[in-house]
């Protein structure tokens, strides 16, 4: 397992303290408003947690993806909305540090660690969900930048954001060409909806954005006309960690939960952790929980060593961890009883937070599909 820094260690330490005295007292509050929590996302930039993964020339404090991971993990036990706030800022500002000029870096970078300007990562279309390709918005060449067409759906942080990361069809000499942008708040044609109304990860505020006639300049070009696949994997490999991470966080809360439910509900006159059905859920939660803080400690690793195998096992550990904090949960509400069944008691949140863990940043399906698919063409070649 990865070596925290004695750095690291007192970040850890921090973001605890955070999580225990102003996170969790207020994250049913969050769930039920459904609204952004402002003073939240200031909490978080000024205790240095949105810009800690950040290099120190942007004002972060480059920590290892590991404890970076480990805060998010930890903020998902108290709520996966606010640790969204954090892994919001980290996707929308991937796909610039993969491949934007320095000015485009110099100038954005600084003020999205500091919390002072949000943004969000918008692909998904209308008819482009799981078939990135399918991507129908357009981006015609102008004399002196493009004009966007088209739309997008469920962004995280959009309706919050100044700048959106978008992506967009160039068609050069016929071809169609991946190509991701920087939309500004204001930008003449941009309109955002309204944040859906959502099952669980309540007050994280997800939108369509419609763009008609939007013109943005040249500089606006994220690396080059048709670079778009690159950016979008390059991203979608850390955004799976972040799902795993929120599903490793879920997961301990759950288990937590159901242990200390175990421990003091009694019926047939002894506690209902005497009983061998419940034992067996709690044991397979901590194997599960188990393994995959190792799967996530070796993907993060990996990540940090840009080691080709991260393309396995970032789909491994997102697949592994996401239907972990579903079954967990699913299993803490079966030992509650009626009462995980009613909003008095943590685990109904959790396991409606847990349930979109298998569908963002690449569905279980297409993940299984692409895994699969890569064994046997590997398997061919040998
Ligand atoms: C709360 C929330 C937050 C989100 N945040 C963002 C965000 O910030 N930015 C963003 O761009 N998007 C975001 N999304 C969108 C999310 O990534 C998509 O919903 C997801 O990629 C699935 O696309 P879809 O909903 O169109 O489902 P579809 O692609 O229509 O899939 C429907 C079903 O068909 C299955 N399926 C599709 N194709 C195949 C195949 N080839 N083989 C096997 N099964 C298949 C899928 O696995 C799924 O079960 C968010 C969504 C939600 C709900």
């Amino acid at each position: 397992m990865y070596d925290f820094t004695k750095e690291e260690q007192m970040i850890l330490s921090m973001v605890d303290d955070v999580c225990h005295d102003r996170i969790g007292p207020v994250a049913a509050e969050v769930d039920e408003s459904d609204s952004f929590p402002w003073k939240l996302q200031e909490l978080l930039a000024e205790s240095g947690i949105i810009s800690m993964l950040f290099e120190e020339k942007y004002g972060g404090a480059g920590v290892s993806l590991n404890c970076w991971l480990r805060c998010i993990e930890r903020i998902s036990q108290e709520s996966c909305s606010v640790a969204s706030i954090v892994t919001t800022a980290t996707m929308g500002s991937r796909p610039l540090l993969l491949a934007g000029s320095e000015a485009q870096k110099d100038r954005l970078i600084p003020d999205i660690a500091s919390g002072d300007v949000r943004t969000c990562f918008a692909l998904t279309e209308p008819q482009a969900g799981t078939h990135v390709a399918n991507i129908a918005t357009t981006a015609t060449k102008t004399n002196d930048g493009y004009v966007i067409n088209g739309s997008k759906v469920f962004a995280t942080g959009g309706s919050v954001a100044d700048i959106f990361t978008i992506f967009a069809q160039v068609e050069e000499s016929g071809t169609k060409k991946l190509t991701c942008f920087l939309v500004d708040r204001d930008a003449d044609g941009l309109s955002i909806g309204r944040d859906e109304d959502k099952m669980g990860m309540r007050g994280s505020a997800s939108c369509p954005l419609y763009f008609d006639n939007m013109e943005v300049p040249e500089s606006a070009v994220v690396g080059k006309v048709g670079d778009g696949f690159d950016i979008v994997y390059g991203t979608l490999y850390g955004g799976r960690l972040c799902a795993a991470a929120f599903g490793i966080g879920l997961s301990k809360r759950a288990y937590a939960e159901a242990l200390a439910y175990a421990n003091s509900r009694v019926q047939f006159s002894q506690t209902i952790g005497n009983f061998q059905a419940i034992r067996l859920k709690l044991a397979d939660m901590e194997i599960g929980i188990k393994a995959a803080e190792l799967l996530i400690d070796h993907a993060a690793t990996l990540y940090m060593k840009n080691d080709p195998e991260l393309r396995a096992y970032s789909s491994c550990t997102k697949i592994f961890c996401a239907e972990l904090a579903n079954k967990v949960t699913a299993d803490a509400i079966q030992i509650f009883g009626g009462y995980g069944y009613c909003k008095d008691y943590p685990v109904e949140r959790l396991y409606r937070d847990a349930r979109i863990l298998t569908i963002f940043e690449g569905t279980s399906e297409i993940l299984r599909t692409t895994l699969a698919k890569a064994a046997l063409n590997e398997n061919r070649k040998a």
